[in-house]
């Protein structure tokens, strides 16, 4: 990993969570409070507007400044779980490395590991992770097989959507969607959307620059 990918990615992920502005307004508007997307739009933003900052730091160090100013610019309940994401994630490149595909899965499995302390929430509960989980799982399964950066991020944004359409028949046991019961059946959840938008900038990105 560089760190120079990095801002390739956060200059991705800006743009595409821009663009998908009113799916995630209105997810958030069905089943949350309809500010998921300023939360989005105001931390991405403020991560681009670091580059200057972040380009000469190794990958560890710009993902540790990246989560502190996640906690300090996006608000709501999104808000300290990508923070947690990012400061776990810097603290396991900075112990195993960031060298190989298997140990860039493994800093990402503990960034959700970490949104899943945090947040204290599992797979099933109509949130992000029902993205992330299964993202992170596959991530570590195919880099153990040494697959390909390509194979990787087509099977990843697969796996991405899939995990987005699975939180639409479920009931919320977590965040502000839990209080509507049956009623947030039939709805997708907004952070899991968010999330899918990231993953497939992320591995479009990696496809096109590696
Ligand atoms: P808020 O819920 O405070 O308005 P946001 O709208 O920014 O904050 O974020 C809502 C999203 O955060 C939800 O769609 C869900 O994906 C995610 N979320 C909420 N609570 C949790 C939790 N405990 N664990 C994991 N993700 C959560
Ligand atoms: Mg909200």
């Amino acid at each position: 990993m560089k760190t120079k990918q990095v801002i390739t990615v956060i200059d991705a992920i800006f743009s595409a969570i821009t663009q998908h502005k009113s799916d995630i307004e209105s997810l958030d508007r069905e089943i949350g409070d309809g500010d998921h997307y300023i939360n989005m739009r105001r931390g991405t933003e403020a991560i681009v507007k670091m580059k200057d900052e972040l380009s000469p730091l190794a990958p560890a160090a710009a993902l540790n400044k990246i989560g502190m100013k996640l906690l300090s610019t996006i608000g709501g309940a999104s808000g300290p779980l990508f923070a947690s994401f990012f400061l776990n994630m810097s603290k396991t490149l900075k112990v195993n490395g960031d060298s190989s595909l298997l140990e860039i899965a493994a800093a990402f499995a503990a960034g959700v590991q970490a949104i899943m302390q945090r947040g204290k929430a599992d797979v099933g509960e109509k949130t992000m992770l029902d993205v992330l989980v299964p993202v992170s799982t596959t991530f570590t399964q195919m880099a153990a097989k040494g697959e390909s950066t390509a194979a990787i991020c087509d099977a990843l944004c697969q796996v991405a959507t899939e995990g987005l359409e699975s939180t639409r028949d479920m009931i919320a046991t977590k965040g502000r969607a839990a209080g509507l019961g049956e009623r947030a059946v039939g709805h997708l959840d907004a952070g899991a959307k968010s999330c899918e938008v990231m993953i497939h900038a992320t591995c479009d990105t990696l496809k096109q620059t590696s």
